[in-house]
């Protein structure tokens, strides 16, 4: 028996009575556990089944597949996301969790993380084109790929005299201006301000529970996310149908 806490990702039928939920568990990451009579019965089971829950599992571990035995609601944010906007970026960051955590390996880091950016959302301390940024940008390290933006890749540069940075999502390297309009990659870069790039180092350091403390001018606000976008976009090989949903829901598209 598997004893964890987890967060339900995602909830389809199977058959007349039974879910197959997708959670992200502390101890075994991405697993995909069927939860029986669910819908038949509205058991606290089923509570603690539904998306957007973050629940305490017991899983048993049948020969070739995961059975939850008992569940217990810990947090349900899903009241919170009576708000359409709320709902969009929830469901966004749970399908980007969903593709890209690992199956079946402790995922204490990124847990922390989808339940901060949550509970962050529940509360709007901050605004959600920031949650969505910071969640991108931390997405890619925990998964291992940094953004490099500490120096000017060709003059090794800190800063920018006129206020700017360049950066190519793609190749994942930070120009000046000078060595930027210098390089054949010039057309591909993002302007990215002084204040934009400032914030994302913070951003790349801070402990976990420091994440969202910054605040950025609108412009720079509106740097930090075209840059974690494309730079998450560039990066992944998938595509998020909720990233559309976030976006016509915010009139982005
Ligand atoms: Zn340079």
């Amino acid at each position: 028996m598997i004893k964890t806490e987890g967060l339900i990702l995602k909830e389809q039928s199977v058959g007349e009575n039974d879910k197959l939920v997708t959670i992200l568990t502390r101890t075994h990451g991405i697993i995909r556990c069927f939860s029986r009579r669910a819908k038949k019965f509205s058991s606290a089971v089923s509570s603690a089944c539904q998306v957007m829950t973050y629940s305490r599992l017991e899983i048993y571990e049948g020969r070739d597949k995961y059975i939850i035995n008992s569940a217990e609601v810990v947090k349900s944010f899903f009241d919170a996301f009576a708000d359409i906007e709320n709902l969009a970026l929830g469901y966004y960051i749970c399908e980007s969790a969903m593709k890209m955590i690992p199956e079946n390996m402790p995922a204490d880091d990124y847990l922390q993380l989808v339940l901060n950016c949550l509970y962050a959302i529940s509360i709007r301390k901050k605004s959600l084109t920031q949650i969505k940024a910071v969640f991108e940008l931390r997405m890619m390290i925990l998964s291992g790929v940094s953004p490099n933006i500490l120096f000017c890749n060709e003059c090794g540069a800190y800063e920018s005299e006129d206020g700017s940075m360049y950066f190519d999502p793609i190749e994942n390297v930070l120009y000046c201006p000078q060595c930027c309009f210098r390089s054949a990659a010039s057309n591909k870069c993002l302007s990215v301000s002084m204040g934009c790039i400032t914030a994302l180092r913070f951003c790349m350091t801070a402990e976990p529970k420091k994440i969202l403390s910054f605040s950025l001018s609108p412009s720079s606000m509106k740097d930090m996310e075209k840059f974690s976008e494309r730079f998450f976009l560039s990066q992944n090989n998938f595509y998020c149908k909720t990233l559309d949903f976030y976006k016509n829901v915010k009139g982005l598209n």
